[in-house]
């Protein structure tokens, strides 16, 4: 009598905790860590993360969920280390600052998630926008929005007058004087209150603008526009809040003081130097090479009209140069981790950076490590994304065909899963 009962407890217990799970017929598997295509794997998900991956057969529960990917090729959701989700670029978008509000920059937002998403990208760092961005971020933790996970700089931080400067090119009475609030600094104790600033508002990083940049309205592309003091207090505060710094740089003494004084990755890093990219080998800096957004600038800057006088010859020089600094830093072995800058051309192309990659030589394999290995490391994210491997989030994509032998085949992802929720699965 005793032993049924204890039986029977057990039997309620095991029905009680028994977790459904999703199991995931692989085609082909790309495991990037070790730089292999394995056949005839199986990946058991239970409750949004990795149990297991196997070679062995696994048995269907009666609650248990089968997906067939046995004719695609299957590897972990991408990471962009550069987007704008607020944003995406149009004719009219210098217009836009005057007459969109927070709402109507929300609503829009939601779009480009979804389309980010669908494009298999499950992560992205969003460096710069409004506050906007981390409500986004909460709608999309609370699955209010389809949309990747995001890890947000909030505001990014310049100087006056430097690259995010809320107000270039305004008329006066308009300019006003933006501060530390605002992501405008001058001088240490403003750099510090800046930083302390994202930390309030719910930032999950910080972004500085460390050089003149193309699309603002300003004269240079490349100044420096932080002093090496400066770039130190904000990486030194940072660092108290686990922030991570990513410097937006084109010039080349920016980059200098960016690396010296300690941020995690030079965004675009177009006149780099060999002696910047011997600084970065030493400091362990990442490149977030950026090199769709420069092609498309270099485009956009040929319609008349589609961008203000000021910012076409600056389009015109960088845009272009940024597949070769990306080429130079690569086979010089600085480390990279992919990024785009999507919203500077339309959300869900941020594949294309897959062949702008390839085209200098960098094999899939290792293009693919840099947008889910390397990602994952400079977000500080490498035990819970970037590999399908026990405990990590279940952060899966597939494409038909095989990306070792057409790289154009990461433009057509068929399948998406992020935290074992299945958004995609054509
Ligand atoms: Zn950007």
């Amino acid at each position: 009598m005793r032993k049924t009962g204890t039986i029977v407890l057990l039997f309620l217990a095991t029905m009680l905790f028994a977790q459904n799970k999703i199991i995931i017929k692989c085609g082909k598997l790309v495991d990037a860590k070790n730089n292999k295509i394995l056949e005839n794997r199986t990946i058991v998900v239970v409750n949004g993360k990795i149990d297991e991956v196997t070679d062995k057969k696994v048995t269907l529960g009666k609650n248990d969920t089968f997906i067939d990917l046995s004719s695609k090729t299957v590897m972990p959701g991408l990471i962009d280390m550069h987007v704008h989700l607020e944003h995406e670029t149009n004719a009219k978008q210098y217009l836009e600052e005057f007459t969109m509000n927070e709402a109507d920059i929300a609503y829009r937002s939601i779009g480009y998630a979804e389309k980010t998403l669908l494009s298999g990208f499950t992560t992205v760092r969003d460096l710069g926008g409004t506050n906007v961005n981390i409500s986004l971020r909460r709608a999309i933790d609370a699955g209010l929005v389809k949309g990747p996970r995001v890890f947000t700089a909030g505001k990014s931080i310049a100087s006056t007058g430097g690259h995010a400067d809320p107000t270039n090119g305004y008329r006066s009475d308009l300019m006003g004087n933006p501060g530390p609030e605002s992501g405008v600094a001058n001088g240490v104790d403003e750099c510090v209150k800046a930083v302390r600033q994202r930390y309030k508002n719910g930032s999950d990083l910080i972004k500085i603008t460390a050089s003149g940049g193309v699309l603002s309205v300003a004269k240079s592309g490349e100044n420096s526009q932080f002093t090496i003091e400066e770039i130190q207090a904000i990486v030194k505060t940072a660092n108290d809040y686990g922030f991570k710094v990513a410097a937006h740089c084109h010039g080349e003494e920016a980059m200098r003081r960016a690396v010296i004084g300690g941020v995690h990755s030079i965004e675009h890093g177009t006149y780099m130097s060999e002696e910047v990219m011997q600084l970065m080998k030493e400091h362990g800096t990442y490149l977030v090479p950026t090199v769709t957004a420069g092609k498309a600038v270099g485009q956009f800057a040929k319609i008349p009209n589609y961008y203000p006088d000021i910012v076409v010859p600056k389009a015109l020089a960088i845009g272009p140069k940024i597949q070769n600094t990306f080429e130079r830093a690569y086979k010089y072995g600085v480390k990279i981790a992919f990024g785009t800058d999507a919203g500077v051309f339309v959300h869900g192309d941020n594949w294309k950076e897959f062949i702008y990659m390839s085209e200098v030589g960098m094999p899939f394999m290792e293009i693919l490590k840099t947008a889910t290995i390397n990602a994952s490391d400079l977000l500080g994210q490498s035990e819970f994304i970037g590999t399908i491997e026990k405990g990590k989030f279940a952060d899966i994509i597939a494409v038909d065909g095989n990306p070792t032998k057409d790289i154009e085949v990461m433009g057509k992802v068929t399948f998406v899963m992020k935290a074992g929720e299945v958004f995609k699965n054509e």
